[in-house]
């Protein structure tokens, strides 16, 4: 059931993790003609969206005049009627503070059909992301979500504080770093106890999220010497000391750094998802891109041939993938290989290699070109025809050792990497990094030579290993990290050894 013509979907989009995202909200993002959407939606929330899909952005900006309620009302109306599939995404939960209701009864008032995708709601997202569950069995039975600032229209006494204070559970407030102080002292005027545990999030599930926990009385000069800015909620409750004993993403080894990876686009996701797992905000900015070149002749001839060889040598995950994608035109598989003895250079390559149905033979100790010679000490390649199959601008070294041992070597290049100009917005947010990783020389020169001056200043370099380094100071940098283990397992354990 994914997105119906005519229909207007009210939809939550979750606190600002991706992962928080629900499956019918992004069954719909990906359906809908048209997405009007608020500023607060998770990174990334609109990329499944249809290539042609209309995106239209009506929150707030700091300095620019919002637009106005009833003209994001009367939209929505005129979309639907004019019989198009529309999402209206909001952060958080559309019912809770979001004004979903109210855009619904417009809705409904001019006989436009909607529905309601619930989110996961700030109030228990951040506060779980916090380790702090808003019910506990001992704490608290009750939980009250509280906005912290009415609209300017509303008079200011608004919430009934008698009845907050002795609510008997736990207060939430949302929308509340800006009236914290006086809200903070209407609740102890009221009754609350000035000594009862308190905690502010700041960008809850968000890759920089912070909290701070103090007492009720203490809260507000707590947030405001600690900077904590919108969006953040406010707790109040004994349920805010659990944190001492729940706490666990602000825990992660790498939580609150940036990273950023330089790896091409295809193939920087897996370094990317364990840096997020561990708790990293990760920059990608791809120098690199990797431009197949199977349709040449001289390709298409060794595919279609590689039982000539004894021995195929595979330097890169990309390698195999393209010479499988080659072996596939060729109208081959991976019995192709039957009796060949395959060389991976390391485990990467060897997973690839796996992933087609083929076991790398010989897979080194240390994953570089010398390694791969090394591991192929005792094979014997005199007189023998080999495969070198890699990247066009590779070093020699492998292939000219082999024929110094030999063997009668053909090398063909199956792909090409050629250089991306990363864009404005992400070299700006690669800005301010902690560190920057370099898995491969040519990701380091042509980032270098793309960035120029806005390479990120004071981030410190981890490279995957010597000759990737011997580039980063040719290009006249310094580097803080090498891996001793040379592949991307092995750059992580450096990086959080480093942090250590
Ligand atoms: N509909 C949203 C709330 C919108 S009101 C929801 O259900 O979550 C905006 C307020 O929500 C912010 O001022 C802040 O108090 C809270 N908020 C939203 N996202 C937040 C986040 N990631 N971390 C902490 N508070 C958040």
């Amino acid at each position: 059931m994914s997105a119906r013509a005519g229909v207007v979907y009210l939809v939550g989009a979750g606190p600002g993790d991706p992962g928080l995202m629900t499956a019918r909200s992004l069954e719909l993002i990906a359906g809908a003609d048209a997405i009007y959407y608020d500023r607060l939606i998770p990174p990334g929330a609109l990329d499944g969206a249809r290539e042609d899909a209309e995106l239209v952005y009506v929150g707030k900006q700091p300095g620019v005049p919002s637009v106005p309620q009833e003209e994001i009302g009367a939209r929505l109306v005129e979309a639907g009627r004019a019989g198009r599939s529309v999402v209206r995404l909001k952060g958080g939960d559309p019912f809770v503070f979001g004004r979903g209701g109210e855009e619904g009864e417009a809705l409904r008032e001019a006989g436009v059909e909607f529905e309601v995708v619930p989110g996961v709601t700030a109030g228990v997202a951040a506060t779980a992301y916090a380790g702090i569950p808003v019910t506990h069995r001992d704490d608290a039975s009750a939980v009250a979500f509280v906005t912290g600032h009415e609209g300017p229209e509303k008079e200011e006494s608004a919430l009934d504080w008698p009845a907050l204070a002795s609510f008997p559970g736990t207060l939430v407030f949302y929308m509340g770093v800006k009236r914290l102080g006086e809200n903070a002292a209407a609740l102890i005027d009221a009754g609350r106890d000035p000594e009862e545990p308190a905690a502010a999030i700041e960008r809850g599930t968000w890759p920089g999220q912070r909290t701070v926990t103090a007492t009720l009385g203490s809260i507000a000069d707590v947030v405001a010497r600690e900077e904590i800015k919108a969006p953040a909620l406010i707790v109040v409750g004994e349920v805010a000391r659990r944190r001492e004993d729940l706490e666990w993403l602000e825990r992660r080894p790498l939580h609150g750094r940036r990273v950023v990876v330089t790896r091409a686009r295809a193939q920087a996701s897996g370094l990317a998802a364990t840096l997020r797992g561990l708790g990293a905000e990760v920059v990608e900015l791809p120098a690199i891109r990797i431009e197949p070149r199977i349709e040449t002749d001289e390709v298409r001839k060794v595919a279609g041939a590689l039982g000539i060889y004894e021995l195929v040598c595979l330097t890169s995950p990309n390698g195999v993938r393209l010479l499988f994608e080659a072996m596939e035109n060729a109208g081959l598989d991976a019995r192709a290989l039957a009796g060949v003895t395959v060389a991976a250079i390391g485990p990467g390559t060897s997973r690839a290699l796996a992933e087609g149905g083929v076991l790398a033979d010989v897979v080194p100790e240390r994953f570089v070109a010398e390694g791969l010679i090394e591991a192929l000490e005792d094979t014997e390649v005199a007189g023998a025809r080999v495969l070198v199959a890699r990247a066009a601008e590779a070093r020699d070294v492998l292939p000219d050792a082999l024929r110094e041992r030999g063997a009668e070597v053909d090398v063909v290049a199956l792909y090409e990497t050629v250089r991306e100009q990363p864009s404005d917005d992400e070299v700006e947010a690669a800005q301010g990094a902690d560190y920057v990783t370099f898995t491969s020389s040519s990701t380091v020169t042509n980032l270098t030579e793309a960035l120029g001056d806005r390479f990120p200043k004071g981030a410190r370099i981890v490279s995957i290993g010597p000759i990737t380094s011997e580039t980063v100071r040719a290009a006249g940098l310094e580097v803080d990290v090498e891996a001793e283990r040379h592949d991307v397992d092995g750059l992580l354990a450096a990086l959080l050894d480093d942090v250590r």
